[in-house]
């Protein structure tokens, strides 16, 4: 603590900036600290640090105060806490949460007017209301059950906005400080205020961002999507209405080869629908995971082969361990992000080639890598392609129909799952993209009880797992 409880505090007796400091003292040792608190104010910090700094530059180069802390009132919680505190036991001193009303705090934010309490007499009275508990934390943050003995709280406003109170105190000096001071610490606080302000307009700024761009892609899929799902159901149309020309005898390749084309086109169309409603279910938080244990192997195989179905240009290998552990997850939903996936290799890899499932065991989780030949993406459109409807749009020459979901859907399943996603790339030469899950978790010393289960269940159907 600065100066200690017990260690000797400058002040306004003490003689530092004691009264027989002149007017030119006075003024130059505002101006210094005006000019220290601004300069970090303006530092690119997040708005706790930002305030701790503040604050330590202000206890600092006030001089007479021994310990300081800036209340934040909590409009949800009906609350103030501390957004910074310097000089108390930090640890004790979050624990603080102050009433309206209740204190010093209190008093000064109702008011609005910066109060001075000169006298360990006027202190006391002034926080004879504060609740027992927080009389509690404050003894420990201060360590010792005496209260402080001047104190100088000053309200953090901007434009009719309070939010909250920047108090400095003294803990062994009385009459540390006097009315005069009270306008420079205004001049402070004000100062606080106008950062929190910034920062609360910067963040309504960003999300409003954010709200406008993801409304703009929205809007933007569902005029695509429109167009999208016109292309396949054209075709449909158009192979059904030949296959029934009374006037053509089609032969029964002919015949075939137009079926499996109306089924590709259904396919695809299935995939864009299944992806809107995912994507809806997980917008609206329905995302209720039942965990039970998977064997990976069998997932990745089966949407592998359903890939494979619709593709003869691809050659789609399942290369997972045969020790690969069994993992808690949510099988629907996790096969989900294998399909979306590996659709996404086969869709971007115009000329066809390999599409490899891999899969990784690490200490704390298992990673699942899937690896394209084909077009790739740029190092800029990688940064927002797990974006909801983000497509890249490249001159690659060919049309893939989509919706800018399939992506954003893995990822939130991924997430759901406490696992990770991400996806290395390169331009012309490929993809993989690559998710983690956690393993199971056992002791170090006890046996994976879903193996166990698993094994048991294996034992029961005859030995398969
Ligand atoms: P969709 O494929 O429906 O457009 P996704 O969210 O699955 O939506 O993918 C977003 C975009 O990322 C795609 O439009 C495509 O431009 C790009 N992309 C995804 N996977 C790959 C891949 N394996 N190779 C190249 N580009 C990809």
């Amino acid at each position: 603590m600065r100066g200690g409880l017990g260690g000797s505090v400058a002040n306004r007796q003490g003689s530092v900036h004691g009264p027989q400091e002149g007017t030119d003292g006075r003024l130059n040792r505002e101006f210094h600290a005006l000019t220290e608190v601004a300069k970090t104010l303006a530092s690119p910090l997040e708005l706790p640090a930002l305030l701790d700094a503040v604050l330590k530059r202000i206890v600092d180069v006030v001089g007479q105060a021994d310990v300081g802390t800036v209340m934040l009132w909590d409009q949800s919680a009906g609350l103030f806490r501390p957004g910074a505190s310097y000089g108390f036991d930090l640890e004790a001193m979050k624990e603080l949460a102050l009433r309206a009303g209740e204190s010093i705090t209190g008093k000064v934010h109702d008011a609005g007017q910066a109060r001075l309490l000169c006298t360990p007499e006027e202190v006391a009275a002034a926080m004879a209301d504060m609740r027992p508990f927080n009389r509690d934390v404050f003894a420990r943050s201060v360590r010792s059950d005496s209260l402080p003995r001047a104190v100088l709280a000053t309200p953090i406003a901007a434009q009719e906005k309070k939010y909250g109170v920047l108090v400095l105190e003294t803990l062994n000096a009385s009459e540390a400080f006097t009315q005069d001071d009270l306008p420079f610490i205004q001049t402070l606080a004000d100062l606080i205020a106008l950062a929190i302000d910034r920062h609360y307009l910067e963040a309504q700024l960003s999300s409003l961002r954010d709200a406008r761009r993801t409304e703009y892609l929205r809007a933007e899929v569902m005029a695509i999507l429109s167009h999208e799902l016109r292309i396949p159901l054209s075709a449909i149309k158009g192979y059904s209405t030949a296959l029934q020309l009374d006037e053509v005898d089609w032969s029964k390749a002919k015949q075939q080869e137009f079926l499996g084309l109306i089924e590709n086109e259904c396919d695809n169309m299935q995939v864009m629908l299944t992806e809107i409603l995912d994507s809806s279910l997980i917008e609206v938080e329905q995302l209720n995971l039942a965990l039970e244990p998977v064997r990976l192997h069998q997932v990745a195989a089966d949407a592998a082969q359903e890939a494979q179905r619709r593709t003869q240009n691809h050659h789609i290998v399942v290369d997972l361990p045969m020790d690969f552990p069994i993992v808690a997850v949510d099988r629907r939903w996790i096969a989900q992000v294998f399909r979306n996936i590996i659709e996404n290799a086969v869709h971007y890899s115009p000329e066809g080639g390999l599409i490899v499932i891999h899969g990784e065991i690490r200490p704390a989780d298992v990673v699942i890598s899937i690896a394209d030949e084909g077009i790739g993406i740029s190092p800029e459109d990688q940064i927002p392609i797990f974006e909801k409807y983000f497509r890249v749009h490249a001159a690659t020459g060919f049309h893939v129909g989509g919706t800018g979901l399939g992506l954003p859907i893995a990822r939130a399943i991924v997430e759901a799952h406490g696992g990770r996603i991400w996806i290395d790339s390169k331009l012309g030469e490929g993809s993989t993209v690559f998710f983690s899950l956690p393993k199971s978790p056992v002791a170090p010393d006890e046996k994976n009880p879903i193996e166990d289960r698993t094994a048991e269940a294996a034992e029961a159907r005859g030995g398969e797992a």
